[in-house]
């Protein structure tokens, strides 16, 4: 997540802002301008599977344009949602991992509950969960989540292995319930930005060792790749077999400049045999047209093969959560 630092500000932290976002029933700007994104040439035509969508857009989002394209935010909770819905029609996103708070989440399930997969979010900005064990647990036993995340301790001074964090490991094994977890960097200056206990050390990938060692049946990605940790994040995962990454974020946030970075860390991925446990995700915030740049950035990737990008786009998603999706020949 290399990102200019007159924007970071207001956009670099998909998953820092919403601790921010207050459960996403405010109006985010008043401004009435269109979402609606340009048309870009993809030439990938397969299915796509999302698993780092929020359904709450951050506070530092709100009111500002995309750092990237420019273009404005959502105007409000159900606009959000609208372009989003518009956004995978476009793609054929057939299916996304959504992450917020009780609220929205349920208006994203409701909205359409064949698509949208309701990941809450266990932790505000307290190391104090949010979610209750107790709660989450009913949650996944009724049917009403089917994953956990965005994990967000590194923003409020957790290491993934805290004892705070251990019962949701343990829960989401016993379950068999996949979690993600944000590792990597955020912002800069986070710690000065709203979040005093934020720590860039807290995201080394390396500190979720003990987690995958104590629970070896668990299924957790790693989101934003864990950059700027590439190094760590190969050998995690080469040891650890169970552990995927997603790609959100830092396939579009580094825009046009940063893209030789981002498909440098694919790249390199790749020739690691990394290429199935990769997956797609977009973190688009609040401007429903980050989708169209994080689409943009792995279909750019001339070096992958049409059956790797669909491994990337949507069958290491299918295989990894377990989803009733054919899988058919690229
Ligand atoms: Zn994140």
């Amino acid at each position: 997540m290399t990102l200019p630092s007159t924007t970071c500000r207001i956009a670099a932290c998909a998953t820092a802002c919403l601790l921010l976002a207050g459960g996403g029933r405010h109006a985010f700007c008043q401004a009435a301008a269109s979402t609606a994104s340009p048309s870009r040439q993809i030439r990938y035509a397969g299915p796509i599977i999302d698993v780092h969508l929020h359904t709450d857009p951050p506070a530092s989002a709100i009111g500002a344009p995309n750092p990237v394209a420019g273009a404005p935010p959502a105007s409000s909770a159900a606009e959000l949602l609208r372009a989003a819905l518009q956004e995978c029609e476009k793609y054929n996103i057939v299916r996304a991992e959504v992450n917020g708070w009780p609220g929205t989440l349920e208006l994203w399930v409701r909205a359409d509950s064949a698509r949208f997969i309701p990941a809450p979010m266990i932790l505000r900005d307290s190391p104090s969960p949010a979610l209750e064990v107790r709660a989450l647990r009913r949650q996944l036993l009724r049917g009403e989540a089917g994953a956990v995340g965005e994990i967000l301790g590194q923003y409020v001074g957790l290491k993934p292995d805290d004892p705070a964090l251990e019962p949701y490991w343990r829960l989401a094994e016993e379950l068999d319930v996949p979690v993600m977890i944000h590792l990597g960097t955020s912002f800069p200056a986070t710690a000065h930005s709203g979040y005093p206990a934020f720590r860039l050390s807290l995201g080394n990938p390396l500190l979720l060792e003990e987690a995958l060692v104590r629970h070896p049946r668990l299924r957790v990605w790693v989101a934003h790749g864990g950059l700027p940790w590439s190094n760590e994040i190969f050998a995690l995962m080469q040891q650890y077999p169970q552990l995927y990454i997603d790609i959100a974020t830092i396939n579009w946030m580094g825009g046009p400049a940063g893209r030789a970075a981002f498909h440098s860390f694919l790249q390199q991925a790749m020739n690691r045999g990394l290429g199935k446990r990769i997956m797609f995700g977009s973190d688009q915030m609040a401007w429903p047209d980050a989708i169209d740049l994080a689409i943009e950035g792995v279909d750019s990737a001339d070096f992958l093969t049409p059956e790797q990008k669909r491994d990337i786009f949507y069958a290491n998603a299918v295989r990894f959560l377990r989803l009733r999706e054919e899988l058919g020949q690229p």
